[in-house]
């Protein structure tokens, strides 16, 4: 079961995101410190995130746009002085986008935007949180690897796997294949730097989910709600034998 003290999810305002902070700050086992971040605390899109903190106690709302460096370093010190000296248990790289678009009408403008987006910013943000998550695997008693003592989970897509291509017959999204394509290969050579650290790191796939970006592209099947409970019920399964691998909501291996 996941058992986190601390954990940090980008992009948490709306979506897969929104319903992390939901279902952990309901959890009987809940996370002492649950760092909710978004591009925008104080402006109408976290409106939500901001009924749900002044419902539950220990939801910390911190500013961090993926895209601006300036803004992930001064979250990662608003965490580190949250923590009091411990560290973050599990990263959740969720912050992502979407824009339509087929082989031709594919702009070098859209792809950097989607790159910055999907690939740089987790790059980034997993940088500048990487001494608070090696500090908490040592400060963990933990045997091994696992999402309870200290862990990347990067929200992947299977429409990034090369293999399986999902809904292609939806829609092309070049710039989004390509970025999650690029983001998986991070995820793997992460997870092999990491590995000394025992920090797992994982690229995961959340199903088709019905939230803005899944039901723009279609009539998305899955709940958020079952997604991010499904999601939640695997972290608390994966050890070091899953690190670097890329798997769906439901732990089941997707192949790259
Ligand atoms: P949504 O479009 O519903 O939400 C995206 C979230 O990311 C929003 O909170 C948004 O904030 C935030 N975000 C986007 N860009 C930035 C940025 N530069 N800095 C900070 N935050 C940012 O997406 P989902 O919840 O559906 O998706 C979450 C993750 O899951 C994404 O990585 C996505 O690729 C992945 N995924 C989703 C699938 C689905 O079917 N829904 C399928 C496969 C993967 P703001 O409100 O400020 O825009």
């Amino acid at each position: 079961m996941l058992n986190t003290r601390s954990i940090l999810v980008t992009g948490s305002n709306r979506g897969i995101g929104l319903e992390f902070i939901r279902q952990l700050s309901e959890k009987s086992n809940r996370p002492e410190w649950i760092f909710a971040t978004c591009r925008d605390p104080e402006g109408p899109r976290a409106q939500e995130l901001r009924n749900l903190a002044a419902k539950h106690q220990g939801i910390e709302i911190i500013q961090l746009e993926v895209n601006d460096p300036s803004s992930i370093l001064a979250a990662a010190a608003k965490v580190t002085e949250h923590l009091q000296g411990a560290g973050l248990n599990l990263l959740i790289n969720n912050a992502g986008i979407l824009r339509p678009s087929t082989l031709e009408s594919e702009t070098p403008e859209v792809m950097t935007e989607v790159y910055k987006n999907n690939v740089i910013g987790p790059m980034m943000v997993t940088q500048a949180f990487l001494p608070l998550l090696r500090k908490a695997s040592q400060e963990s008693p933990q045997k091994g690897m696992s999402c309870s003592k200290a862990a990347i989970v990067n929200m992947s897509s299977e429409g990034g796997s090369i293999a399986n291509l999902l809904i292609w017959h939806v829609g092309h999204f070049i710039n989004y294949r390509c970025s999650k394509a690029a983001l998986n290969m991070l995820t793997r050579c992460q997870a092999l730097e990491l590995a000394e650290d025992e920090i797992l790191c994982i690229a995961l796939h959340p199903g088709w989910v019905q939230t803005d970006m899944g039901g723009s592209v279609g009539q998305a099947p899955m709940t958020v709600d079952a997604s991010v409970q499904a999601i939640l019920n695997t972290l608390g399964h994966l050890s070091e034998k899953d690190n670097g691998t890329f798997v769906n909501w439901e732990g089941t291996v997707v192949p790259w």
